[in-house]
């Protein structure tokens, strides 16, 4: 499998189900590259304990044919003999028809209002092969998932028959979900690299609490992590991991950030409890409680740079706080 993106995990898991040998590579430093590395540590673990062999850091940079196998070699000098290779290695749209008609593109991608119109009158355009702005960081990019892709057709749709109360195509927060084995990993947001390569200042916080009442039967963790906006507590991104109960505080989390809402505004989402379903602080709530305290100054987390200094000199200082305390196994402050 060349590429360890969503569609790539899926089928591998797939292909691993029916018996195959399967090996994943990946360019990027980990296998679901948008996910916080170490969340994405979990979902490796999981694809070892399919018997899936997963190779990060490396490109394939050739596919030899040979005459009983094919043989993918790798930048790092590797061969890996396959009797079948996928490559989920992305997509591109390819828009060269619609820019030779004169519609208006940017890096490949066909530029529209909110309304989906194009730079040319009568045409309108959705999905993959658009430009989206992202709700978080203003970056323009195709988001390519099939909730923002059919909304937008139905929006697309009133523009064209009744424009008068067609409501605009609302900015992505790409929120996506996707199964490895028994691990549910989702996110929505923007997550740690991107807001560091925007220069936006956050915290973040990690946690890791149970589904549901950890007395009741078949209690397990939600590994989450939330980012939120340094100064306001304004709400990023969040991630999570688990292998149960992940769906739901990633829509959760994700209809918050539609809304704008801040770490804080957490705290007070009246969301349904009982044991079999949730806590009575229920992950969101905890992490609201979490990063509010961050937010407030009433605890520091140290950042990873400063715990694996103090791990190096024991007796040393932690560090000040940092903006993105990042931490591969953090101790929780308690809610
Ligand atoms: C294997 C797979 C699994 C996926 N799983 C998920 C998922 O679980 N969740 C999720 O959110 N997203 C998922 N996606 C992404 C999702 O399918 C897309 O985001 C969504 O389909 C985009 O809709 P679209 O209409 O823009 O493009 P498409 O659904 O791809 O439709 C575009 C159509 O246009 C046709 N076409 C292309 N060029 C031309 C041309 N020049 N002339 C005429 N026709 C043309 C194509 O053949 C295609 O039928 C998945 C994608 C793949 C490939």
């Amino acid at each position: 499998m060349l590429g360890a993106g969503f569609i790539g995990l899926e089928a591998a898991e797939a292909l691993a189900h029916r018996g195959l040998q399967v090996t994943v590579v990946e360019l990027a430093e980990h296998v679901l590259p948008p996910l916080e590395p170490e969340l994405a540590s979990l979902v490796a673990d999981e694809l070892r304990r399919l018997g899936i062999t997963v190779r990060t850091q490396v490109a394939a940079t050739a596919i030899e044919e040979g005459p009983e196998h094919d043989t993918v070699v790798l930048a790092d000098d590797g061969r890996i003999d396959a009797d079948l290779i996928v490559l989920s290695v992305g997509v591109r749209p390819d828009t060269a028809v619609f820019e030779a008609a004169g519609v208006a593109c940017e890096k490949s991608a066909i530029i529209t209002d909110e309304h989906g119109r194009t730079n040319v009158p009568g045409i309108w355009a959705v999905g993959d092969a658009t430009v989206s702005t992202d709700a978080i960081t203003g970056l323009r990019r195709p988001i390519t998932l099939a909730g923002p892709a059919n909304r937008a057709g139905r929006l697309v749709a009133d523009d064209i028959l009744r424009p008068a109360i067609a409501r605009p195509i609302p900015q992505p927060c790409g929120t996506a979900i996707v199964r490895a084995g028994g691990l549910t990993a989702a996110l929505t947001g923007a997550n740690r690299a991107t807001l560091l390569a925007q220069g936006i200042a956050h915290h973040t916080v990690h946690l890791h609490p149970t589904q549901h009442a950890s007395y009741f039967p078949g209690a397990c963790p939600v590994h989450l992590v939330v980012h939120f906006r340094e100064d306001d507590g304004l709400l990023l991104g969040a991630q999570a991991v688990g292998t149960d109960g992940v769906d739901k505080r990633i829509d959760v989390l994700a209809t918050a950030l539609r809304n704008r809402m801040t770490v804080a505004d957490l705290i007070d989402l009246d969301l349904a409890y009982s044991p079999p379903y949730g806590n009575a602080k229920d992950p969101v709530t905890m992490a609201g409680l979490i990063g509010n305290n961050v937010l407030t100054g009433t605890v520091r987390i140290p950042a990873r740079e400063s715990v694996a200094a103090q791990a190096a000199h024991p007796g040393t200082a932690p560090g000040r706080h940092s903006r993105s305390s990042t931490l591969r196994r953090p101790c929780i402050p308690s809610g």
